[in-house]
């Protein structure tokens, strides 16, 4: 694998045309197309090829980053699965009912490892991600609000959601794309995840609900579901006002079912009214793929829902989108027949092990504070102790180990601790113990290189390679 550092090329786009070597071309072909304007002529098919090839090779090496969540290696018989399917559109349930009905078998699948109490009386979908998904259950919980309120005979134009400012990029979109406004609630040194406390003080009649994370893009932690849950249910006892919860359990929604079977986050909890999660991410599947659940069809108001009839029966869609790839969802479908339960358990707790041997050994480095330790999701992240040095910083080491093909990205904390810039890892299958060994080499020597500097390195912008 070559570790050579192939990602610095953003000086490519700057020049309008495309040069080929006529070593390459047939005679008389143009050795020159145009980049931002479609070319006058064809192309051979090759020479098209080659160019996209060429172009797309420039891209990071996948395998060596640790900044995306989202999953970059499948088996072989996945990707024959892939290369059969990639011409179906979600979206013809009429044309291919059987991906229809196996994308029903799906989320009812998930449906049960998330403790449904009833899957009959459930409903889910799959989505682009879950960006889309979040979208759909924020938009749930407006309109039963609104529902609720226009009942009542009381205003329905300051709808609030409460979340903690810690919430991936998709939450933000939400509330600015569907005018709702945030009450966010502050990560702080002591409540470094939002765990209900002082909710009282978020949640008012105009709430339409509170957002719990199952592995915080920033730090992989989980926020305690059972705890936020148990404040709402004083909430309620308090005030009458009976708050619903929609846990994004991007990452952990295909962890926690798997490892750590006895947390209570999901549908046992009464007050979890749906959950999303990423089929791309810990589900396995390669990008384009989310998935959410209602656990209880009442919690998806029915304007929410088209109903076609293509099948015969009454098949519900809902979705922002209309034509999407049908196929992640067969591959969604393939790694759960392929993996079954003791398959997925034993590829998320190896990744966990790696985790745990990767954070342990970056805190024994000496700079370094852990402020996870990847044993909820597979992720972790860290920052210098306060004092270290005022020569680097995580950018600068972050910028060394690009060095060395290694995407380990440095930012800072959300909002209220943006002081604080840490660093993550972010372990997927495929990054293997001796991998994982190779990147403690690597920062381990970074870090001497670093120390061993006569004075401060330069400042200045402090690029950000941050992925949610
Ligand atoms: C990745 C992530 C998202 C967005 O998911 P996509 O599938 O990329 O759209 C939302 N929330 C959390 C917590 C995430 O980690």
């Amino acid at each position: 694998m070559s570790r050579r550092h192939t990602n610095a090329r953003h000086t490519t786009n700057l020049d309008d045309t495309l040069s080929l070597n006529p070593v390459f071309v047939r005679p008389g072909e143009s050795t020159e197309l145009p980049k931002f304007t479609i070319p006058d002529g064809m192309s051979l098919p090759e020479t098209a090829y080659q160019i996209v090839h060429d172009e797309a090779m420039l891209d990071g090496n996948a395998r060596l980053n640790l900044a995306t969540f989202v999953t970059t290696w499948m088996d072989d018989e996945a990707r024959r699965l892939y290369a059969e399917t990639y011409d179906k559109n979600m979206i013809d349930k009429d044309e291919y009912p059987q991906t229809a009905a196996i994308e029903d078998r799906c989320w009812r699948i998930i449906a049960d490892l998330w403790h449904v109490p009833d899957v009959d009386n459930a409903i889910g979908t799959s989505t682009i991600g879950s960006s889309e998904a979040a979208m759909l259950g924020g938009l749930a919980l407006k309109r039963h609000w609104q529902t609720r309120r226009r009942a009542e005979g009381k205003p329905t134009d300051r709808p609030n959601l409460v979340l903690s400012t810690a919430v991936q990029v998709c939450w933000e979109k939400f509330l600015n794309y569907f005018e709702v406004e945030p009450r966010w609630v502050p990560v702080t040194e002591e409540h470094f995840v939002f765990d209900g406390h002082d909710l009282e003080s978020y949640v008012d009649e105009n709430t339409i609900g509170v957002v719990a994370i199952m592995g915080v893009t920033f730090n992989g932690l989980y926020e305690p579901v059972k705890t936020i849950a148990k404040k709402l249910d004083e909430i309620e006892r308090r005030t009458g006002l009976d708050v619903k919860i929609h846990v994004d359990a991007a990452s952990g929604g295909m962890i926690a079912p798997f490892c750590q079977p006895d947390l209570e986050w999901d549908f046992r909890v009464p007050r979890v009214v749906s959950i999303n999660t990423s089929g791309h991410k810990y589900g396995l599947v390669y990008p384009g793929l989310g998935w959410i659940v209602w656990g209880d069809t009442d919690a998806l108001p029915d304007s929410m829902v088209f109903h076609c009839s293509y099948l015969g029966g009454d098949m519900p869609t809902l979705a922002l989108n209309f034509s999407r790839p049908g196929a992640q969802v067969l591959l969604q479908y393939y790694n759960f027949l392929r993996l079954g339960r003791a398959g997925f358990r034993q590829i998320q707790q190896s990744s966990l092990d790696v985790a745990g041997y990767l954070s342990s050994s970056i805190a024994r480095l000496g700079p370094f504070e852990l402020v996870s330790k990847g044993d909820t999701i597979p992720v972790f992240a860290w920052r210098l102790k306060p004092g270290y040095t005022d020569k680097w910083t995580l950018y600068d080491l972050s910028d060394r180990l690009r060095m060395k093909g290694w995407l380990v990205p440095a930012y800072p904390m959300a909002d209220d601790l943006a002081e604080m810039t840490l660093q993550r890892i972010v372990v997927r299958a495929g990054l293997s113990h001796d991998l994982a060994t190779a990147l403690l080499h690597d920062i381990d020597s970074e870090v001497a290189f670093l120390d061993a500097l006569d004075s401060p390195m330069p400042r200045e912008g402090t690029g950000s390679h941050f992925h949610h």
